[in-house]
């Protein structure tokens, strides 16, 4: 799919509600089935076409230019309610797709309160706003991803986790949401064991809209390793399709638990935000 063409049916929606409660103002509140024309007072005769039949006949509305621009307004305004309820439709559509796509994104039932309602934001402010303005304006995205890095525990995971939630139901993209250490470990069996599995993963993490990395640099990579997310990261980068990147590490020891080609186009096309603080899982326990 693509997001640069595509207007959401949820951005669709509201653009259709603010054009008809316009529309509704800009209508007067007026009853213009009346005898007489309520704007300029001339006769609107009731027209039987067939005299003699049950036939009620029809209003002959006036022929001045208030009537006919009242008249024009509601017609517009029929039609706008007709493509409101198409609109609505497919958002429901696309609502339900979107849960379907959550469920197969690996944003997984752990995550499934990780949203920004959860996230305390005067805890890591500047980080939850570039968060949430990431996530918003993701429809204009040009390849740049975000890199959160810091102390175990700050809401990295959590953050990252918001920001596919939102997404996958608001733009309905795509989203592979990847334990670094469990792609290490889940891809290099499948691959000695020839299945199919790794490929269809490693494709997965190359073509989503957006692929989400937890955990950066938790184990030192094999060559294997290095190759598999060189050639994921190296797609991407040219591909323009953004990345978020998890990391215990600061930038500085990545570059040294990474693979130098891996490393340098990671920083390169992310921007990074180091989150520093106490352990967000800890509060619980602190006073
Ligand atoms: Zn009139």
């Amino acid at each position: 799919m693509d997001m640069k063409t595509t207007r959401a049916p949820y951005q669709q929606r509201v653009k259709l509600e603010e054009e008809i409660s316009t529309i509704i103002k800009s209508i007067p509140e007026i009853d213009i089935n009346q005898p007489v024309c309520p704007f300029c007072n001339a006769p609107q005769p009731i027209i039987i076409p067939n005299a003699g039949t049950n036939d009620h006949g029809l209003r002959k509305y006036c022929d001045c230019m208030e009537m006919q621009d009242y008249l024009k307004q509601n017609h517009k305004l029929r039609e706008l309610k007709e493509q409101l309820k198409i609109a609505q439709q497919r958002e429901d559509f696309q609502r339900k797709w979107a849960e379907k796509m959550f469920e197969e994104s690996g944003v997984g039932k752990r995550f499934l309160t990780a949203s920004f309602e959860y996230f305390e934001r005067q805890r890591m402010p500047k980080a939850y706003d570039i968060a949430l303005g990431f996530a918003e304006s993701f429809d204009k995205n040009d390849g740049e991803g975000l890199l959160f890095t810091g102390d175990v525990g700050t809401g990295k995971t959590h953050l990252a986790a918001a920001i596919a939630t939102k997404i996958i139901r608001k733009n309905s993209a795509t989203v592979e949401f990847v334990s670094y250490t469990e792609v290490l470990t889940d891809i290099k069996a499948a691959f000695s064991n020839h299945s199919e599995e790794a490929y269809l993963l490693e494709e997965r993490m190359r073509k989503a809209d957006l692929l989400v990395i937890d955990d950066l640099g938790k184990e030192k990579p094999s060559p294997f390793t290095n190759e598999l997310f060189y050639r994921v990261v190296n797609v991407r980068y040219k591909d323009k399709l953004p990345m978020i990147i998890t990391s215990n590490y600061g930038v500085e020891s990545l570059s040294e638990r990474l693979n130098y080609s891996v490393f340098s186009r990671l920083v390169a096309i992310c921007r990074v935000i180091e989150m520093r603080g106490i352990d967000y899982r800890m509060k619980d326990y602190l006073c």
